[in-house]
């Protein structure tokens, strides 16, 4: 029998199209869309982290954050995935990184991040806040916004507000 779903029911083997490598799969970066070597370690926040393997000066692009254009739609049914890297470009386009991603979509979020996204056209390029030495792991405030149940955040920074999502 053929289910057509409606457009705002979330199918479940989403997850299986949209997971790309699956289990055991190794995250990479794409020496391309980076400036500085960078590479890709287990990290004491969540998961994966990616980490400076060179300095990296104050106020530099570090890495270009690419990936899979969607909307608004399209994000909502791949919320379904067990892990998401969905980067927000303004209030109804995202980038996948799961799909075509350069590998900051590894980067984990931090309360004292000492990244920042900045935008150039359409591109998404995550620069240096600060002078990064070799050997620390790269942190973006993901600021979540949207009405999502909090994050809780194990950034273990001291000024850490406790959850991903934005202040206030
Ligand atoms: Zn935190």
């Amino acid at each position: 029998m053929v289910h057509a779903a409606s457009e705002d029911e979330p199918t479940p083997f989403v997850r299986d199209v949209l997971m790309p490598g699956g289990p055991g799969h190794v995250p990479r970066i794409a020496p391309a869309a980076c400036r500085f070597r960078l590479r890709i370690a287990a990290s004491s926040v969540h998961r994966w982290g990616v980490f400076a393997a060179e300095d990296i000066p104050a106020r530099r692009r570090v890495i270009e954050y690419t990936g899979q254009r969607i909307g608004l739609r399209e994000a909502w049914r791949r919320r379904l995935r067990p892990q998401l890297y969905l980067f927000r470009c303004s209030a109804r386009r995202l980038i996948d990184g799961g799909i075509g991603g350069s590998g900051a979509e590894f980067i984990n979020h931090g309360c004292t991040p000492n990244l920042v996204a900045r935008f150039d056209h359409r591109r998404v390029f995550l620069s240096s806040l600060r002078a990064i030495a070799a050997g620390e792991e790269l942190l973006l405030d993901y600021q979540v916004r949207g009405d999502i149940e909090p994050i809780p955040c194990a950034c273990g920074a001291p000024a850490c507000r406790g959850y991903l999502n934005a202040p206030g």
